[in-house]
C-alpha cells in the first residue's frame, strides 16, 4: 500500500466496472482504486435477452476482469461483500477478511425479489428470468423445450418492479424467434404488467412509448393485461389480479403457460441492506444531488442500488427504471466529485440521470431519449424502426469493446453524444 487514500468500487456489473475505470482515470495517482466483486467477470446484462433465445452465447457477453484491472493499476478482489460497515469505513468480505477505504462507491445492483411472490422464478419457483446470464442460459433451455412442443406464454414484469424495458424486448423477441422456427401459431401470448398503461415503463412514458408499444404488441397478437398484480404462481398457471383505480381487484385472471419469463421486483443486496442512515428500508442506498450518502459521506452509490422515489402514485406499484446512460451519468459525477475530494474542493458534480435507451425486438424496436428522466421534461422522444435493432447490436459490441479495454468514455463517444446534446453530468 502506497499511503494514498483507498477508494474501494463494490460491484463491478455495468456501472461499477466503468466506474473503477473512470475514477482510475480521475484521481491518477492521488488514490489507490480497488474493486471488490462478487463475480470474476463482467456480463453485458442488456444482452440477457439474447443470450435467452440462443441468439448469443454467454461467452461473447463477458469480459474476465482480473487482467483489465491489473493493466489499469487497479486492485481487484474477487470476494463477495459480506457487509459494509459505513461507520468503520470497513467492507467485510465473504471470507473472513476485511477492506478499509476512506472512500466507498456502492454499485451492487439489484437484489432480485422472486420470494416476494410464491412460485416466482427460476429457484424453485415455476418462471424464467432474463435478470442474470446464468438465468438467461436457463431460459434458453426452457425456451428450446417450448418451441419442440408449443404452448401459451406468459411475459412482463410484476409489481413493485422497475425494470420494464427488458420485458417488453423478450416478449417481442420470442415473437420473432418463434415465427423464424414456425411454430408462433402454436403459441398464445400475454403480456402481463404492473404498469398502469402499456409503454409506462415506470417514467410515465416517453415520447408515444404507449401508441408505439401497443401497436407492436396488436400486430404481433400478443394481448396484455395493466395494472396486474401476480397472486402466485403454480407449475405451469400464473393467478393475476387486475387492480382497480380504488385499489380493490377488479378482475382474476388463471393464465396457463407453458413458458413464463416476468421480471421481479428488486431490493438492496444484502451486504447493504437494513444500516441505518445508508439505506431506505427496501435496501436502496440513499444519495443526495451529488451521489453521496448524507449520513457516511465518503460513500457514493451509482446504478440500480440506489434510491430513487416512484414516479406517482399508480394501482400497482411500479419503481423507477434506472439504465445504462443513466447509470454512467451517476459514474461520471463520481468520478468528478472524487477528483475534487482528493483536491480538498467541495464535491460539486451532478448526475442528469437522463435516459437513452433501445429496445430490441430482434427484427425492430423501440429507441427513447428522456432529459430529464422526470417528467415533464425538454427531450421526450421516441421512435421505431429496424436501425433500433442494428443499433442494439453496435451498442453491445462498442460497450464490451469499452470493458476489455478498460476505458469509460472515450472522445469519441463525448463528442457524439455532445452533438446529440446528450450530457452525463449538469453544466
Ligand atoms: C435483462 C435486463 C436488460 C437490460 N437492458 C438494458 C438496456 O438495454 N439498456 C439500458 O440502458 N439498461 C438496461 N438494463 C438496466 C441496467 O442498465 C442494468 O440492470 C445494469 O446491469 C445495471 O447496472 P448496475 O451496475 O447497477 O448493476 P449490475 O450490472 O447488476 O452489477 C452489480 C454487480 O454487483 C455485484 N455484487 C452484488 N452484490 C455484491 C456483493 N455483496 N459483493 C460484491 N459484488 C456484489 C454483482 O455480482 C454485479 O456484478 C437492463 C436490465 C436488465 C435486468
Amino acid at each position: 500500500m502506497s499511503g494514498n487514500p483507498n477508494i474501494v468500487v463494490l460491484g463491478a456489473g455495468l456501472g461499477g466496472t466503468i466506474a473503477a475505470y473512470e475514477i482510475k482515470l480521475a484521481v491518477g495517482a492521488k488514490a489507490e482504486v480497488t474493486v471488490v466483486s462478487k463475480e470474476d467477470r463482467f456480463h453485458f446484462v442488456p444482452s440477457n435477452p439474447w443470450v435467452a433465445v440462443n441468439w448469443r452465447k454467454r461467452k461473447a457477453i463477458e469480459v474476465p476482469l482480473a487482467p483489465v484491472m491489473a493493466r489499469k493499476g487497479i486492485g481487484f478482489i474477487n470476494v463477495a461483500a459480506a457487509r459494509v460497515d459505513p461507520a468503520a469505513n470497513r467492507v467485510d468480505l465473504a471470507d473472513g477478511r476485511s477492506v478499509t477505504y476512506d472512500y466507498l462507491v456502492i454499485a451492487t445492483g439489484p437484489e432480485l425479489a422472486f420470494d416476494e411472490i410464491e412460485g416466482l422464478g427460476p429457484h424453485g419457483g415455476h418462471t424464467q428470468s432474463v435478470c442474470h446470464v446464468s438465468h438467461a442460459e436457463t431460459a434458453a433451455a426452457a425456451f428450446d423445450a417450448l418451441a419442440a412442443n408449443p404452448g401459451p406464454i406468459v411475459v412482463g414484469a410484476v409489481q413493485g418492479a422497475s425494470c420494464f424495458g427488458p420485458a417488453y424486448e423478450f416478449a417481442l423477441i420470442l415473437d420473432t424467434e418463434l415465427r423464424r422456427r414456425k411454430v408462433r401459431d402454436r403459441v398464445p401470448m400475454t403480456f402481463v404488467t404492473s404498469e398502469p398503461y402499456i409503454g409506462h415503463l415506470g417514467l410515465d412514458g416517453v415520447g408515444d412509448t404507449k401508441g408505439l408499444l401497443e401497436s407492436e404488441m396488436r400486430s404481433r397478437h400478443i394481448k396484455w393485461i395493466t395494472n396486474a398484480r401476480v397472486a402466485r404462481v403454480e407449475p405451469e398457471t400464473m393467478h393475476v389480479e387486475e387492480i382497480a383505480a380504488d385499489g380493490q381487484v377488479g378482475a382474476t385472471h388463471v393464465l396457463p403457460f407453458k413458458f413464463s419469463m416476468m421480471l421481479p421486483a428488486f431490493r438492496g443486496v444484502e451486504a447493504v441492506r437494513g444500516i441505518e442512515g445508508l439505506t431506505n428500508p427496501r435496501g436502496f442506498i440513499l444519495v443526495d444531488k451529488h451521489q453521496r450518502n448524507p449520513t457516511f459521506p465518503n460513500v457514493f452509490a451509482l446504478g440500480v442500488c440506489v434510491a430513487i422515489p416512484p414516479m406517482g402514485p399508480t394501482p400497482v406499484p411500479v419503481g423507477v427504471p434506472k439504465t445504462g446512460f443513466m447509470i454512467e451519468s451517476m459514474v461520471t459525477a463520481i468520478a468528478h466529485n472524487l477528483r475534487q475530494e482528493l483536491n480538498g474542493e467541495a464535491a460539486s458534480h451532478e448526475a442528469t440521470w437522463n435516459a437513452i435507451c433501445l429496445a430490441d425486438f430482434g427484427d425492430g424496436g423501440v429507441a427513447f431519449i428522456a432529459q430529464p428522466q422526470i417528467p415533464p421534461r425538454n427531450v421526450n422522444w421516441a421512435a421505431s424502426g429496424k436501425w433500433v435493432h442494428l443499433a442494439k447490436i453496435a451498442f453491445e459490441k462498442y460497450f464490451i469493446a469499452k470493458v476489455k479495454r478498460g476505458e469509460s468514455e472515450p472522445f469519441y463517444e463525448k463528442m457524439a453524444l455532445d452533438i446529440i446534446g446528450a450530457r452525463k453530468i449538469k453544466a
